[in-house]
This record gives C-alpha cells, sequence and structure tokens, in this order.
C-alpha cells in the first residue's frame, strides 16, 4: 500500500462531491462504509452530509435515530415539494457530519415516483440545495438495482462499490455494472466509478486473499489498495450508535476508513 499524506485542511466548503456507496446485494458494508468513510472525512476537516437511501433506515438506527421518532425524512423531501431539505436534516451526532434519514416510508416512494415526470432525476433535484455547503455526499443505497438506486446514480458524481471478500461476491457485479453503464448513457454521462472496496477480508484464508486478486484481474487499478478487514468491532460499534473512528479510535478498523479517506480525496483530486 502506497503511503498518502493526510489531505491538506480546507478553507472553504462546497461544492461537493456526491458518491452513491452501492451493491444490490445486502450484507456486504455499504452501510458500514458509509458512516465511517463519512466520519474519517469528517475528521480531515471536510463537512459531510450522509444520505440514507435505504427503507431499512439502518443508517438513520446506526446513528442513534428511532425510526417511529423522525418528523421529517428523506421521503417527504422526494414526495412533498414543500419541504425543504434544511428542515429534514438532522445532526449526526458526529462533529462535521450531518444526517438526511430515512425509514420505512421511503418504500412507498419507489412505487410513487414510478408517476413522476422526471423520477430518475428526483433524487438529484432533491440534494442540489445541499452541494454548495457540504463537501461530500454519500448515499448510502438499497440492496437493490431499482428505481431508488437509479435516482442514486443519477444524483451521484461518483460510485463507491463494496464487495464483501468471500466467493460469490463476484456474482451479480455485472449486473450493476450494467445498470451503471446504462445510467451513464441514458442519464448522467459524467459517473465515474471511484473505486471497488475489499470488505471483510479475512488475510488467514485463502479465499479472501483469492477474491480480492480476482477484483484486482476484473477491476484493475479501480480497487482500492485499501482494504477493510473483518472484526467484530463494527457491529460493535453500531450497537453503540457510533462510527469505528470514535468507537474504537485507534484500532486498525478505524485507521482502515481513515486510509480509504485519504485514497478517495487522492483519487477525487486526479480525477478533477
Ligand atoms: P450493507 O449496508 O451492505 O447491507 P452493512 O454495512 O450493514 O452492509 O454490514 C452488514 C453487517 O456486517 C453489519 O452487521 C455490520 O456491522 C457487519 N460488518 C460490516 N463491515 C464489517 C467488517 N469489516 N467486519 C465485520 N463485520 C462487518
Ligand atoms: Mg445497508
Amino acid at each position: 500500500m502506497p503511503v498518502i499524506d493526510d489531505p491538506a485542511p480546507l478553507s472553504t466548503h462546497g461544492p461537493a462531491r456526491v458518491v452513491a456507496m452501492c451493491n444490490q446485494k445486502g450484507g456486504v458494508g455499504k452501510t458500514t462504509t458509509t458512516i465511517n468513510l463519512g466520519a474519517a472525512l469528517a475528521e480531515y476537516g471536510r463537512k459531510v452530509l450522509l444520505v440514507d437511501f435505504d427503507p431499512q433506515g439502518s443508517l438513520s438506527v446506526g446513528l442513534g435515530l428511532n425510526p417511529h421518532e423522525m418528523d421529517l425524512t428523506i421521503y417527504n423531501l422526494l414526495m412533498e415539494r414543500d419541504v425543504s431539505l434544511a428542515e429534514a436534516v438532522v445532526a449526526s451526532g458526529i462533529d462535521n457530519v450531518d444526517l438526511l434519514p430515512a425509514n420505512i416510508d421511503l418504500s412507498a416512494a419507489e412505487v410513487q415516483l414510478v408517476h413522476e415526470v422526471a423520477r430518475e432525476q428526483t433524487l438529484q433535484r432533491v440534494l442540489a440545495p445541499a452541494v454548495a455547503d457540504y463537501d461530500v455526499i454519500l448515499i448510502d443505497c438499497q440492496p437493490s438495482l431499482g428505481l431508488l438506486t437509479v435516482n442514486a446514480l443519477t444524483a451521484a458524481n461518483g460510485v463507491i462499490i463494496p464487495l464483501e471478500c468471500e466467493y460469490f461476491a463476484l456474482r451479480g457485479v455485472a449486473l450493476l455494472k450494467t445498470t451503471i453503464d446504462k445510467v451513464t448513457e441514458r442519464l448522467n454521462p459524467n459517473l465515474t466509478v471511484d473505486g471497488v472496496l475489499g470488505t471483510m477480508y479475512d488475510g488467514r484464508t485463502l479465499h479472501s486473499r483469492e477474491v480480492m486478486e480476482r477484483l484486482v484481474q476484473a477491476w484493475g487499478d479501480t480497487v482500492f489498495h485499501t482494504v477493510i478487514r473483518r472484526t467484530v468491532k463494527f457491529s460493535d460499534s453500531t450497537v453503540a450508535g457510533e462510527p469505528i473512528t470514535s468507537y474504537a479510535g485507534t484500532s486498525a478498523g478505524a485507521e482502515a476508513y481513515r486510509q480509504l479517506a485519504r485514497e478517495v480525496i487522492a483519487r477525487w483530486r486526479r480525477d478533477g
């Protein structure tokens, strides 16, 4: 792993790079990466907005919110034109990180959006007022390639694809790539894959190492040098409602997400 220096601090904020955390498979580390990459970017002085775009609401719950006590969620922003972004954004409990929460209401949006004009651009319209205020907007996608995920890909500048280092991880990636290509062709010509992230890596097993090798064969430089190892500290920190960077700030897991933050900032700079 090449050493990447700490990014220079920012003197002004915005415009934000919008990144969709995307894989139609569940349990691959999308939500964990959204929280912890967000927290690590904030440690480097970036102003971060986390967008819960999964009706399961795991990101919101993972940051300590009660799904039944949410006043306004992303659902209201998508479906009601008179609700402003500022009304729905809440503090995440992490310095420099805000949250746009979601709960099960969002599952209705998938059905209702079908009848909307410019249905694929709805999230992009909702997030537009936030772009000037934040440096990074991370969208935690649901595990599907349906209309919500297409909205996320249409709103995004980049995609991060977390992939579990298990044998069947590569299944389904071709379909995800096809979806990204279609969105690029028809809706969002500037969309780029920021990187593929190996998660739940266990260096003691041959198959984790083999999966990483196959990932690099398939995706080349797009695969992040940073790899997230398997550790129970991630589920422990979720139970605590905190990112690993504060729950276990000196742990290898926290350090891995800081390294990922440095790596993505370097890539964004390179890609302009
Ligand atoms: P997704 O959002 O893709 O469904 P999650 O981020 O919710 O995936 O992760 C699924 C489960 O795996 C959660 O219980 C989470 O705490 C756990 N987990 C995530 N990353 C790791 C890791 N690197 N090591 C061990 N457990 C992890
Ligand atoms: Mg999730």
